[in-house]
C-alpha cells in the first residue's frame, strides 16, 4: 500500500496486473447506469479516483493563489504546484523541473514555442519540417509563424502503411532546416515514430526538433534525455489527468533565450511605465494565475501511472491492440488505416460503403464510444483520399469485453447499412 497525494491509500495492483484489476479505479467505467465500452482514449482518457480526489482535496483544503502569499494556505498551494512540476519533470526524464512550463495542454505548448522561439528565430527563407501525419495543432501554429516571418513549411511524406519516409526526411532536413516538428505517435495511424533517430538527423544538420508527445506520454515510457529532443509538448487530459493542464518541456538554454509568451502577473521581475523585466524560467512563461488544481491533479495522475509502471501499461496495451486488430480483421469489408511496424493502441478503420459517422452513431446505440471524423489530421485524410475514419483507441483499462462489444457493434452496423 502506498500513500497518495489524495491522502487516501491507493492499491498498487500486484504485477503483472490486468485491465480488469485497474478498471475499478475509474468510476465512470464502473458506473452501472451508463455502461460504456470507452474506446476514445486518444481524444481524452478517463480519470481515476485518485486524480478526482486530489483535485477536490486541493479545493477543499488548500485553495489559495500561489507564489504571492506568505500565509500557510498559499505556501502549501505553492509547494503542491511546484512539487507537481518536479514530479512531471521526473516522469518524463527532464533534467530539471524549471524546464517544465505548465500550459493549457499540448496545443498551447506548441503555440508557445511557435510564438516565442519561432518568431525570434525564424526568418524569410527559414525552413520548418513537418510530416504528413501531424495533428492540426502541430501544423497551424507553424503556418501562423510562417505567415509572419516568411519561413516556409516542407512536409515529410508517409508510406501507405503509415510510416515516415526517413530518406525524404533527411533530404528535407539537410536542405538547411531550422526546426523539425513531429508527432511522437500518430493519433490516427498509431505509428510510433523513430523520434530518437529523427532527433539525431535533425541535430546532425543543425536543426532543432520539437516532439508532439500528446499520444505518447500515457502509453509508453518517455525519457526526454534519451529521445534527445529540444522541445516536448503534451496534455494532461490524455494521461489520466484533468483537462486544461499540460506542459512544455524545453532545453533550459533555449528557454532562457526565448522571449516571454504572454504578459501579466508572475512573469515579470519589475514593471514600470518605462518598461518591464522578466522573471526567471519557468515563471517567465506562466503569466497570470495558472491552473493550480489542474497541476495538482496531473501530479496525482503521474503518481497513478507510475504506480502501474509505464512499461507494464505499454505491454498491456500491446496485447489489447493485437487482439483488437485480429478481431477487427474478421469483419467483412473492414480496412485498417495505419499498419506501421511500430504501433501504439490506435486503430483507424473504414467499413466498405458505410460512412464513418454512421459507424459511430450505431456503435453509440450499442454503448460503444469511438471517434469518427478527420481527427484534426485533414492533410493525412487527403493523403489517403478519404474524408474521415472511425477510430478505436485503447487504454490499459480497456478489457477484452470492450473489444467484444466493438466487434459485435460493428456486426450490428453492417446489419443496419448493408
Ligand atoms: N497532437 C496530437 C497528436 C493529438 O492527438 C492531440 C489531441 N487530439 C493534440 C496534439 C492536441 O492536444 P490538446 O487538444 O490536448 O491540446
Amino acid at each position: 500500500m502506498t500513500q497518495a497525494i489524495t491522502g487516501k491509500s491507493i492499491r498498487k495492483p500486484s504485477p503483472p496486473w490486468t485491465s480488469a484489476d485497474v478498471r475499478t479505479d475509474f468510476p465512470i467505467l464502473t458506473s452501472t447506469d451508463r455502461p460504456v465500452a470507452y474506446l476514445d482514449n486518444a481524444a481524452t482518457s478517463q480519470k481515476p479516483d485518485a486524480v478526482i480526489a486530489a483535485t477536490a482535496r486541493y479545493y477543499k483544503s488548500m485553495n489559495a493563489n500561489i507564489h504571492r502569499g506568505v500565509y500557510r494556505l498559499s505556501v502549501e498551494a505553492t509547494e503542491a504546484y511546484e512539487s507537481a512540476r518536479a514530479k512531471i519533470a521526473a516522469f518524463i526524464g527532464a533534467p530539471h523541473p524549471r524546464e517544465v512550463i505548465f500550459t493549457r495542454g499540448c496545443t498551447e505548448a506548441i503555440n508557445l514555442v511557435a510564438m516565442t522561439w519561432g518568431l525570434q528565430n525564424l526568418k524569410a527563407g527559414s525552413t520548418i519540417v513537418l510530416t504528413q501525419m501531424e495533428h492540426h495543432s502541430n501544423i497551424v501554429p507553424w503556418q501562423m509563424v510562417a505567415a509572419r516571418t516568411g519561413a516556409r513549411i516542407v512536409v515529410t511524406p508517409v508510406s501507405p502503411q503509415g510510416e515516415l519516409d526517413l530518406a525524404a526526411y533527411e533530404r528535407l532536413v539537410a536542405d538547411g532546416a531550422a526546426l523539425v516538428a513531429v508527432t511522437h505517435i500518430s493519433n490516427v495511424l498509431g505509428t510510433i515514430n523513430p523520434v530518437a533517430e529523427l532527433a539525431q538527423i535533425a541535430h546532425r544538420h543543425g536543426a532543432l526538433i520539437l516532439l508532439d508527445g500528446a499520444q505518447s506520454v500515457a502509453h509508453m515510457p518517455v525519457n526526454i534525455a534519451e529521445l534527445g529532443c529540444d522541445f516536448f509538448a503534451f496534455s494532461g487530459h490524455k494521461m489520466c489527468g484533468p483537462t486544461g493542464i499540460g506542459a512544455l518541456w524545453a532545453r533550459g538554454d533555449l528557454l532562457d533565450a526565448m522571449p516571454p509568451y504572454q504578459g501579466g502577473g508572475d512573469m515579470i521581475s519589475t514593471v514600470s511605465f518605462e518598461g518591464s523585466t522578466w522573471n526567471i524560467v519557468p515563471h517567465k512563461f506562466e503569466a497570470g494565475t495558472p491552473d493550480i488544481a489542474g497541476a495538482i491533479g496531473l501530479s496525482a495522475a503521474v503518481d497513478y501511472l507510475s504506480r502501474l509502471e509505464m512499461a507494464r501499461i505499454a505491454a498491456v496495451e500491446a496485447d489489447l491492440l493485437a487482439s483488437a486488430e485480429k478481431a477487427l480483421r474478421t469483419i467483412p469489408g473492414l480496412r485498417i488505416i495505419g499498419e506501421a511496424r511500430q504501433k501504439a493502441s490506435v486503430i483507424s478503420f473504414l467499413l466498405d460503403g458505410i460512412h464513418p459517422h454512421d459507424i459511430g452513431t450505431i456503435l453509440d446505440q450499442e454503448h460503444v464510444a469511438v471517434r469518427t471524423g478527420h481527427h484534426c489530421c485533414q492533410p493525412l485524410m487527403d493523403y489517403y483520399h478519404i474524408p474521415a475514419t472511425a477510430r478505436a483507441s485503447l487504454a490499459f483499462y480497456n478489457t477484452p469485453a470492450d473489444i467484444d462489444a466493438l466487434v459485435s457493434g460493428l456486426h450490428r452496423v453492417i446489419e443496419v447499412f448493408r
